[in-house]
């Protein structure tokens, strides 16, 4: 096989637009192997014992490999898939292929960094090259106003920098024809069963029907944007819970990189030249800002995202109840606007961010539960688990991370009815207090005890748990 071969190993980028890594392929070798690699560490457990890829995010996954494969085939290639660990299988696979490097993008958290460290070794010493190239930012890190080492601790200071002396980069072109070596099997795709996951039919109460790959991310964004015009109404609908259109929906696209963030803001300059600029169409960067912040503090603070004491390194004291966590997790703390949306995450993969504010307050906050469970559940269950994003947003709910209020608190009670007034969404997934009028539903154990009882864990003498808590903070908060 040609000297001139190069392999294009696609990670957390499973896109062909604005792919800098393939276009730099493209540019240096004749020949390009596209590959994917399915790493069985990514299908074990967490430390709490949580599936590490949880059946929803799994089956994402294999649907935006096997759009990838489709676009590649559609280039005149294909998507090799190899299984085992990535900096094994691709630096044999260089061997076997006489590619002389590989190509792929960065990654910032420890597992991913090591897995380049180990891959870039063993292609050395073939005297073969490691091509890395940064990107699922919108901002480049080289562009950023300051070093990553000096970035803000705090987001609007880092905001305000970026605005003022940060541009985005051009997009890469997407590539016409891509030239690939015939190879004898270019691998099957596995299902998520093949990985001992079991995925549940999908329930029909889903904000939207989640596919994986570049085309439906792309056509969820024309939905959005374009047909529906709600971006338009985005800052103002963004705290919804229900329904397709109340957000962007963006983020499990952005996850796996089959939408880039500069695509987006592309769009959103389209949409503010041809439709309206408001500030709802500067809420929608604002937001990628925040990603990509989260990005760049993984980046600078390393492993401590992980840590029980976070970024900043506290005294942070949260017990691992699991008859606690139990009922946080599977939506029976008995606290309805709780239940509701941990229910919808336990069917669906996906929860709105205003509930994911509530719940991970209320599980640290409330319950005194150990952060990094309700990480790793997460972790496990979302559709569009990012490692930045989300463990970022837990250190800033538990008060560990990049938050400059001390002791913020979600009052879960004002929060169910100031965003869910009529009730709407707590019936929709808590069925058990759905006929319950609006201004009982909120806070059922004044009303129907019983009907709580029937559902919600009873937690030694008291019940339920965080309703004596409720009482005493309610008291404080009134
Ligand atoms: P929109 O409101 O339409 O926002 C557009 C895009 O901006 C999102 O797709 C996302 O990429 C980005 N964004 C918005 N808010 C945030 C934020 N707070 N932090 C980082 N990026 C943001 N987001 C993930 O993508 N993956 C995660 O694993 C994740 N875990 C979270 C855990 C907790 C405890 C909390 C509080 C938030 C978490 N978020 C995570 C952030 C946010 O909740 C989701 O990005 C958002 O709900 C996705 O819906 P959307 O695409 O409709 O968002």
């Amino acid at each position: 096989m040609s000297q001139n071969t190069a392999i294009v190993w696609f990670r957390n980028d499973q896109r062909l637009h604005d792919h800098e890594a393939l276009s730099r392929a493209i540019e240096q070798a004749d020949k390009i192997i596209p590959v994917y690699c399915v790493d069985p560490r990514h299908f074990g457990e967490t430390p709490f014992g949580f599936p590490k890829t949880g059946p929803f995010r799994a089956k994402f996954l294999f649907e935006s490999l096997t759009e990838l494969r489709k676009r590649l085939q559609e280039k005149g290639s294909d998507l090799l898939i190899l299984h085992g660990k990535p900096e094994e299988e691709i630096a044999d696979l260089a061997d076997r292929t006489g590619a002389f490097g590989v190509f792929a993008y960065k990654e910032v958290a420890e597992e991913e960094l090591e897995v380049e460290e180990a891959l870039e070794k063993m292609l050395f010493e073939s005297g073969k090259v490691l091509e890395l190239f940064w990107g699922a930012t919108l901002y480049h890190i080289e562009d950023l106003p300051m070093p990553v080492g000096a970035l803000p601790d705090i987001f609007t200071k880092f905001r305000k920098q970026v605005e003022k002396f940060a541009e985005s980069r051009e997009m890469f072109p997407t590539p016409g024809k891509i030239v690939s070596p015939e190879l004898e099997d270019w691998g099957r795709i596995p299902d998520p069963e093949d990985l001992g996951q079991e995925v549940p039919e999908m329930d029909e109460r889903i904000v939207w029907p989640f596919t994986g790959g570049e085309i439906s991310g792309i056509t969820r964004l024309q939905h959005y944007f374009w047909e529906e015009d709600r971006l338009k109404i985005y800052k103002e609908t963004r705290n919804g819970l229900l329904g397709a259109d109340y957000s962007s929906k963006f983020s499990p696209w952005l996850a796996l990189g089959n939408l880039s963030p500069r695509y987006i803001e592309a769009e959103v300059r389209k949409y503010e030249n041809l439709r309206v600029s408001n500030s709802s169409t500067y809420w929608m960067i604002f937001e990628l800002i925040w990603r990509d912040y989260f990005r760049f503090v993984n980046r600078k603070f390393g492993n401590s995202i992980f840590h029980r004491g976070g970024i900043k390194n506290a005294g942070f004291r949260g017990i691992t109840n699991q008859k606690l966590f139990g009922a946080w997790q599977e939506g029976r703390t008995g606290v309805p606007f709780v239940d509701a949306n941990m229910r919808e995450l336990l069917l669906t993969g996906f929860m709105s961010n205003r509930g994911r504010q509530n719940v991970a307050s209320f599980l640290v906050k409330d319950l005194g539960l150990d952060w990094r469970m309700g990480a790793e559940w997460f972790e496990s269950q979302l559709i569009d688990y990012d490692v930045s994003s989300n463990w970022g947003n837990w250190n800033y709910v538990a008060g560990i991370g990049n938050d400059p209020r001390e002791n913020r608190y979600f009052n879960v009670m004002s929060q169910s009815k100031r965003y869910d007034a009529k009730g709407e969404y707590i019936r929709t997934w808590v069925e058990e207090i759905a006929t319950l009028p609006a201004d009982l539903i909120h806070e059922p154990w004044h009303h129907a005890p019983n009907r709580l009882a029937a559902y919600s864990v009873r937690l030694g003498h008291q019940y339920p748990l965080p309703i004596a808590d409720f009482e005493k903070k309610r008291g404080k908060i009134r």
